[in-house]
């Protein structure tokens, strides 16, 4: 039988990175995706700077031969009204196309993994789990985002919890279409639903297009999705034949202690399968890669004892982040009647727009950030 200390069940930014500093603090991995990398993984690509500080990865090292696109300003507004387009002077942002982000992830953490293989059965044994009924190991790790396997071993009731549901669909763009378009690079469009339960995206990355729309409330999804693409169509951002292309998927926002529980003897969830992106943006990739920090803090100072009360301090340290309750007035997450009424007007305000969306919202202009240092 195969063994390891620690098993990491998903290969994306969290799985990934938890199970590199394990490594790097001398414990043995092993990690299993029930995917073969490079896959796809729905997705805008929109990350923040902090995701390169957290994971001390230079951004001029990343684009050589993959896709990094830098954003410099923003369009915004309702759908169906008129956008606000609000300019930062420099990169602010970048789009990545998941494929390769996650792959060159991946690669560079040098983990012993077995790609191809879900985590299918979990065994609890001595103080410790049988894997797939052949994998020995003493702490599982759940990585493998909304629909973890050991998610649901923890008790989360995945279809029956509140949670962002998305559809998206990126394409390259052919080299007539690339010439045509509209759609400025460096300027990503968001544009929220009326009753501001979510928002749309359209989102240019290098020859790549990327469109989407999440919302926290699930109902008539592919309706405002398609109203969405008309009005896209209609003001001539988008030409292309979209049917057929969009992919959904879902994800939690952090909901504090409403949320998923975390931890539990010989076993804690990280990323999506935690439930940690931002209530306010939905980004979802840098809180996967700051939980598995903090994850990968608490595994090691664990020493081996991998009891519930052991794992306690990454449950801390992910309310210490990010906070105990969902008490938040966000756009994704269901916003007051006063936000909701006045949501086009304030969405038309330049300076609402600037520093409430995006910078609070969106680039977390007012958050310290965790960093490769400080883990
Ligand atoms: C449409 C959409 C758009 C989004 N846009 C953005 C954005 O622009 N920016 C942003 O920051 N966030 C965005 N998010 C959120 C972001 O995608 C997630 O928060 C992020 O991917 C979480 O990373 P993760 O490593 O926890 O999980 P994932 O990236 O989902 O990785 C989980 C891995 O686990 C594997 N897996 C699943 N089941 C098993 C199993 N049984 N056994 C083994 N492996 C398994 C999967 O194959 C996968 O590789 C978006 C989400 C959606 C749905």
């Amino acid at each position: 039988m195969e063994s390891c200390d620690v098993l990491v069940a998903g290969g994306g930014p969290a799985g990934s990175t938890c199970a590199g500093r394990l490594q790097q603090a001398g414990l043995d991995v092993l990690l299993l995706d029930s995917q073969i990398f490079p896959r796809q993984k729905p997705c805008a690509g929109w990350i923040t700077p902090p995701v390169f500080d957290a994971l001390a990865l230079d951004a001029d090292t990343y684009r050589q031969g993959r896709v990094l696109q830098d954003i410099e300003n923003f369009r915004t507004g309702i759908i169906g009204g008129a956008p606000v387009v609000t300019r930062y002077g420099t990169t602010v942002s970048y789009g990545i196309r998941r494929c390769e982000f996650d792959h060159y992830l991946l690669q560079r953490c040098c983990v012993r993994r077995s790609l191809g293989e879900p985590v299918t059965t979990m065994v609890r044994h001595d103080s410790g789990w049988i894997v797939n009924g052949r994998i020995r190991t003493r702490l599982l790790v759940g990585a493998g985002g909304h629909f973890c396997p050991v998610a649901r071993l923890l008790g989360a009731r995945i279809g029956r919890e509140a949670a962002v549901a998305a559809q998206v669909a990126e394409f390259a763009l052919s080299p007539a279409e690339e010439n045509m378009s509209s759609v400025p690079a460096d300027t990503p469009a968001l544009f929220f639903c009326r009753d501001m339960k979510g928002y749309g995206w359209l989102f240019r990355k290098g020859n790549y297009i990327n469109v989407g729309l999440g919302r926290m409330d699930t109902t008539h999804l592919v309706q405002h999705t398609r109203e969405f693409c008309t009005f896209l169509q209609h003001h001539g951002y988008l030409s292309a034949d979209l049917d057929g292309r969009f992919q959904g998927h879902a994800y939690r926002v952090y909901q504090g202690q409403g949320g998923r529980n975390c931890i539990g003897d010989g076993a804690l969830l990280i990323g999506d399968a935690a439930g940690v992106a931002h209530s306010h943006s939905g980004e979802g990739i840098l809180p996967a890669i700051e939980s598995a920090m903090m994850a990968a803090d608490t595994i090691v100072s664990a020493k081996g004892d991998y009891r519930r009360e052991k794992l306690k301090p990454y449950a801390d340290s992910l309310t210490g982040r990010y906070g105990a309750g969902s008490e938040k007035v966000t756009p994704l997450h269901v916003p007051s009647l006063f936000l909701r009424m006045l949501g086009a007007r304030l969405l038309s305000s330049k300076g609402f727009t600037r520093h409430i969306v995006l910078n609070r919202w969106f680039l977390h202009a007012n958050q310290n950030m965790l960093n490769s240092k400080q883990h």
